[in-house]
């Protein structure tokens, strides 16, 4: 096991993490990043909408920066919502969706609308115009493409991408200059999820809208993530291909017959797990230590579903 981050010894964050000052008066912060394209962001969620001559595009509505949208808004057109674009289901993403006007046009995947009507909540309407694979959405002057490449952080999670401002927004998949949040942010699908680097990289962008954290991304970005999770793959590998699940055992008494523990099977596969985890996460900190955000808070974490995943998805077993 690695020392659990507290407080008291949390690794300083490093540079290139910080995004704009939040006005302490108003509580968000907006800004067009190029030709009609805007951000807005409370400094933890991020959301993005377009000026189209005849009508606003709203992508996404985290409730953390709630009615502060509708403001936002306002500060830079007088043109009202007319469609609201969904990026995923997730509630702290899109559970202010609500605030817009009943009569837009929403718009999603099919697979997240399928979600939505599921769980029917109020406050993240169910989608009004979806999409199996690919939808164009033109209003007015503007354009954006909108695909679903399958799952990965989550089914559904689409690809949002302004061409003629060379803009992708993809939401929850990247931290720019940040680790992913914990469990690799939560990860559905870990297949879908590593090749969602590459399919990001298809794209002609240089401006990334994740979502998250402080500021906006880069290519960059997407490639330091794509080396880390690349990077973790191979060391849980190493882990799962070296660790002797049969030593572990004797060496933590697990499978000693004069303790109370003896043959339950979940503390024997909590133990190796936790050893295989550790070491790829020891591993993995010794290369990202200082390079991204959150490594030492949530790189155990990480190499647990990683594992997991190698073990579930991939197919690997364990050593005996
Ligand atoms: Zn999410």
């Amino acid at each position: 096991m690695i020392p659990k981050a507290t407080p008291a010894n949390v690794a300083p964050i490093p540079p290139g993490c910080a995004g704009p000052a939040i006005p302490a008066d108003k509580g968000y912060f907006v800004e067009e990043i190029r030709d009609g394209v805007y951000w807005v962001t409370e400094g933890v969620f991020q959301a993005m909408f377009l000026t189209t001559g005849e009508g606003v595009v709203a992508i996404d509505a985290p409730p953390t920066i709630g009615d502060n949208y509708l403001k936002a808004v306002a500060e830079v057109t007088d043109e009202p919502v007319t469609h609201v674009v969904y990026s995923h289901s997730h509630s702290d993403h899109i559970g202010t969706a609500s605030l817009f006007p009943s009569n837009a046009t929403y718009i999603a995947s099919e697979d997240t609308a399928a979600i939505l009507r599921r769980i029917n909540d109020p406050r993240r309407p169910v989608p009004t115009r979806t999409f199996k694979d690919r939808d164009t959405l033109t209003v007015g002057d503007q354009t954006l493409i909108l695909e679903n490449k399958g799952p990965d952080h989550e089914p559904g999670n689409i690809y949002i991408h302004a061409p003629n401002q060379k803009i992708l927004m993809k939401v929850d998949v990247f931290t720019p200059g940040w680790v992913p949040f914990k469990d690799l942010s939560h990860v559905k699908d870990m297949p879908g999820y590593i090749q969602a680097h590459d399919d990001a990289l298809a794209y002609d962008f240089d401006v990334l809208v994740a979502g998250h954290v402080a500021r906006l991304g880069t290519r960059e970005d997407v490639e330091r993530q794509r080396e880390f999770i690349l990077d973790l793959k191979a060391l849980a590998t190493e882990a799962i291909e070296t660790v002797d699940i049969q030593r572990i055992f004797d060496e933590s008494g697990v499978a000693d017959q004069s303790r109370p523990g003896v043959g339950n099977p979940w503390l024997l596969f909590d133990v190796y797990l936790n050893t295989v985890a550790g070491q790829c996460a020891h591993a993995m900190l010794a290369k990202w230590s200082g390079r991204l955000g959150g490594a030492d808070v949530f790189m155990f974490d990480h190499a647990l579903v990683m594992a997991e995943s190698l073990r579930l998805d991939y197919g690997f077993l364990p050593r005996f």
